[in-house]
C-alpha cells in the first residue's frame, strides 16, 4: 500500500499545466490568469467628488461654521457622467453629485448636509437656489476622489498566475476589458462501469441501482472548474469498456468509477492496461483503497499521438466522493494552472469514537461546528462507503491518522473542510 501523499504526488507528475485561452472576462472566473495586466487609463480617470454637495475654493471656506455661515454664489449644477464649463471663483460653488467631476478652479467638495441647502430649497418653494451658506471649514481635496486612486496608467494592476476571483472579474471591467488570458479549463470525460447501473430519470429493474457515481463526479469537476463531459455508463465487458472509452479520447482527463477492485467482473484494470499503461494502486486510506492511475493513449486536435491521464476511482459512492478530493481535485488544479491544491482545514475536537482497524487514513464524514471559539467535529451516522448520504450531511472529513487505532471522545484530529458555511464561520 502507497501512501495518500505518494499516490498524489505519482498522480500529478503525469498531470500537465495546460494551454492557454482567451474568454470572456466572467467566464474567466476561477482560472488562473496568463497574463500581466496593464492599465492604460487611469481609475477614475478625473478627480471626482466623493459625496453630494457643492465644490468650491477651500479657502473661500476659512472661519465657516454652523453659527458663521459662509455665502456662496451657486453658479451650476454637474450630475456623474457631465462636466462643469463653469470655473469655480472666489465665492461662487457648484452643486455636485457624486461621481461628477471636479469644476475648475474647486478644490473641496462640501457635502449638502453641511450647507443651508434644505432651508433655502423650503423657501424658494422647489426653485433651484442661486446662494447657499457653507457651514464648515472645508480643507484642501475635502471629499474629492483623486484621478488614478484606485489604477493608475501604465502600472501592472494583475499579475500573471492571479486566480480570478470576482473582484478581479471587476478589476478587469474596470479597466475596460472584455477579455483575459487564463489556462484553459480541463474537459473531464467521466465513465461509470457496471452491469448493475442504470440511467436517472429510466425506471429501475429488479437488482439495478442508478448511476450516481457520474453525477457526483461531475458536479465535482464543475465546482473545482472543470468541463464534465459524460460518457454515460460502460457494461463490465472489455467491448463495451473499449467503446465507451474511445468516445472521452479527446479530453483532458479520464474519470472513470468502478471495477477497480478485485471482483469477478472488474474489467477495468485489463481494458486499462491494453488501452495505455496503467498503474494499481491500493492506497493507504479508508475510504478508496482501491485506486487505478495511468495513462490511455489518445490524441490531440491535430491528430497527433498523446497521453491521457487517467483516474479509476473505486465505485462505491463515498469512496469515489473521497478519492475525487484527494485526488482529481489537485490534478483539475494543476491542469488549470494552480499553484495550491490543499483544501482548507482546522482543528476540531472529536465527538465520537472512530476505530481504525488496519492502518490507513481514516476519512469520516463529519458535521463541524463552531462553538464559544473552538470547532467541534461529530460524525454524520452510519459510516459505510455505500452511504452516500453521510457526504451529503457532512461539512467536513474528521481524519484518523494511519498511526492511530482509535480516536476517542475529545481527541484533537484534523479536518479537510468540505464547505464553509455560516454555521462553521
Ligand atoms: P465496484 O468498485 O465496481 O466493485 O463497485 C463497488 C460498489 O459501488 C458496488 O456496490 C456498486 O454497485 C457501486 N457502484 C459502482 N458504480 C456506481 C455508480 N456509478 N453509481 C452508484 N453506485 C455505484
Ligand atoms: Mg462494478
Amino acid at each position: 500500500m502507497i501512501s495518500v501523499e505518494e499516490a498524489l504526488e505519482k498522480l500529478l507528475s503525469n498531470v500537465e499545466v495546460l494551454a492557454k485561452e482567451e474568454v470572456a472576462v466572467l467566464d474567466s472566473l476561477g482560472q488562473v490568469l496568463v497574463e500581466d495586466v496593464y492599465s492604460d487609463i487611469d481609475v477614475p480617470p478625473l478627480d471626482n467628488s466623493a459625496m453630494d454637495g457643492y465644490a468650491v475654493r477651500s479657502s473661500d471656506t476659512l472661519g465657516a461654521g454652523p453659527q458663521s455661515p459662509r455665502l456662496f454664489r451657486v453658479i451650476d449644477t454637474v450630475a456623474a457622467g457631465s462636466i462643469s464649463e463653469s470655473e469655480v471663483t472666489a465665492g461662487t460653488a457648484v452643486r455636485i453629485m457624486t461621481g461628477a467631476p471636479v469644476p475648475n478652479g474647486a478644490d473641496a467638495v462640501v457635502r449638502f448636509e453641511d450647507t443651508d441647502e434644505v432651508s433655502r430649497q423650503e423657501i424658494s418653494g422647489g426653485k433651484p437656489i442661486t446662494e447657499v451658506g457653507i457651514l464648515c471649514e472645508a480643507g484642501v481635496g475635502l471629499n474629492i476622489r483623486q484621478a488614478g486612486e484606485d489604477i493608475r496608467r501604465g502600472f501592472r494592476i494583475l499579475a500573471e498566475g492571479t486566480v480570478i476571483r470576482p473582484a478581479e472579474v471587476g478589476v478587469l471591467a474596470s479597466l475596460g476589458r472584455n477579455k483575459a488570458t487564463v489556462i484553459s479549463r480541463p474537459v473531464v470525460a467521466i465513465l461509470s462501469t457496471g452491469n448493475e447501473l442504470v440511467e436517472v430519470g429510466q425506471p429501475l429493474p429488479t437488482g439495478k441501482i442508478y448511476n450516481s457515481n457520474s453525477y457526483s463526479v461531475a458536479a465535482l469537476v464543475r465546482r473545482y472548474g472543470g468541463i464534465p463531459r459524460m460518457l454515460g455508463i460502460a457494461l463490465d465487458s472489455e467491448d463495451s469498456l473499449v467503446e465507451a472509452l474511445r468516445r472521452g479520447l479527446d479530453a483532458d482527463m479520464l474519470i472513470t468509477s468502478g471495477g477497480v477492485s478485485v471482483g469477478d467482473y472488474d474489467v477495468v484494470k485489463d481494458v486499462l492496461a491494453k488501452e495505455g499503461e496503467i498503474g494499481f494502486w491500493t492506497v493507504r486510506m479508508k475510504p478508496g483503497k482501491p485506486l487505478a492511475f495511468g495513462t490511455i493513449r489518445g490524441v490531440d486536435k491535430q491528430g497527433a499521438p498523446r497521453r491521457i491521464p487517467h483516474l479509476g476511482l473505486p465505485g462505491n459512492p463515498v469512496s469515489s466522493m473521497v478519492t475525487f478530493e484527494m485526488f482529481a481535485r489537485p490534478a483539475i488544479f494543476k491542469m488549470m494552472g494552480k499553484k495550491n491544491w490543499a483544501k482548507p482545514t482546522v482543528e476540531a475536537v472529536l465527538e465520537d469514537g472512530i476505530v481504525n482497524t488496519d492502518g490507513r487514513r481514516v476519512f469520516t464524514r463529519a458535521i463541524i461546528e463552531k462553538r464559544e471559539g473552538r470547532y467541534f467535529a461529530r460524525l454524520t451516522g452510519p459510516q459505510g462507503s455505500g452511504v452516500l448520504t453521510s457526504m451529503s450531511q457532512a461539512n467536513g472529513l474528521a481524519i484518523v491518522p494511519e498511526d492511530w487505532a482509535e480516536a476517542r471522545p475529545g481527541d484533537i484530529v484534523r479536518v479537510l473542510m468540505l464547505d464553509w458555511n455560516e454555521e462553521v464561520i
